[in-house]
C-alpha cells in the first residue's frame, strides 16, 4: 500500500517549547525532529499566536539556516505570516483594525489602573511587577506573571465590561501564559487553513498531523481544506511530542 503524503502543523509555545519562569525555551530534541521532517520533505507550518518577529528572532535562533527557510510561519493566528521569504499580513476590515487599537488603549489603561501597574512592552519578561504586553501587529497579548499574581484570568475579569462593547469584532482567548485578544473570525482553524493553502498549493498532502497544547489549538482539526489529525500534547511535555513524531516518521499509523 502506498503511504499517504503527510504534512505537519505545530503550535509553538508549550508544544515545541517548554516553559521555564515565564519564558518559552526551545527543546533541542524537537529541533532535531523538525530537521528529520525537513529531510523527508514533509511540509512544516507553525500555527501560532506568536508574532512572526518573535519566531524569527527568538525561536529561530536555535535552528540552522536551511530549516529556517523551510519552516513557514502562520503567526498571530494567521493574521501575520511568513512565506515567500517575506511577511504577509491578512487583509482585515478597517473597522476591526481601528477597534483593536482603541480597545488596546482602553484595556491597558483599565488593567494598569485597577492593579496599579505600569505597562511594559517587550518579548522578554520584566523583572518587576508590571503589565507585560507582548509586541503584536494585529492582535493584543497580555502575558502572565504568576510570581506577581498577575494571571490572565484576572486581566480578563477586569477588561470584560469593555470587551463586551467590542464583542461584534473582538474576542479573547485565555491560557495559562497569556490573554490574547483578536478579531472574532480568526482562530487556529483559519490559521491552519491558511497554512494548508500555502504549504500545499497543489493539494497533494493527504494527511496533516497537527499538534498543540491548548484548547484553542484543537480548532486546527476543523480546517476545511485538509484532512487534519490533531494531537493534544500536555504543556511542555516535548518528550511526548518527540515520541509521536518518531512513530509517524517510522511509518506508524494512528
Ligand atoms: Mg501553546
Amino acid at each position: 500500500m502506498l503511504k499517504p503524503k503527510i504534512g505537519f502543523l505545530f503550535d509553538v509555545d508549550g508544544t515545541l517549547t517548554t516553559f521555564k519562569r515565564n519564558d518559552s525555551v526551545v527543546d533541542l530534541l524537537i529541533i532535531n525532529d523538525l530537521e528529520l521532517i525537513r529531510k523527508k520533505k514533509h511540509p512544516i507550518g507553525l500555527v501560532t499566536g506568536r508574532g512572526v518577529d518573535w519566531v524569527r528572532n527568538f525561536f529561530f535562533n536555535h535552528i540552522n539556516e536551511t530549516l529556517r527557510e523551510y519552516i513557514l510561519i502562520f503567526g498571530e493566528y494567521g493574521l501575520v505570516n511568513w512565506y515567500k521569504g517575506k511577511k504577509i499580513r491578512k487583509q482585515i476590515k478597517k473597522e476591526i483594525k481601528e477597534n483593536l487599537f482603541l480597545a488596546k488603549d482602553e484595556f491597558t489603561k483599565e488593567i494598569c489602573e485597577y492593579l496599579e501597574l505600569e505597562s511594559y512592552v517587550s518579548y522578554v519578561a520584566p523583572d518587576k511587577r508590571s503589565l507585560w504586553i507582548e509586541p503584536k501587529e494585529l492582535m493584543i497579548t497580555y502575558r502572565s506573571l504568576p510570581f506577581f499574581g498577575l494571571i490572565p484570568e484576572r486581566f480578563l475579569k477586569i477588561i470584560n465590561p469593555i470587551l463586551e462593547k467590542y464583542s461584534d469584532t473582538l474576542k479573547a482567548y485565555v491560557s495559562e501564559q497569556a490573554l490574547d485578544i483578536l478579531p472574532v473570525k480568526e482562530s487556529k482553524k483559519t490559521a491552519a487553513e491558511k497554512a494548508i493553502r500555502i504549504l500545499d498549493p497543489n493539494k497533494e498532502i493527504e494527511l496533516w498531523y497537527a499538534f498543540g497544547d491548548s484548547e484553542s489549538d484543537e480548532d486546527m482539526a476543523l480546517a476545511r481544506n485538509g484532512n487534519v489529525k490533531f494531537f493534544k500534547i500536555e504543556t511542555s511535555m516535548t518528550s511526548d511530542l518527540h515520541r509521536i513524531i518518531q512513530k509517524i516518521l517510522a511509518g506508524g499509523t494512528f
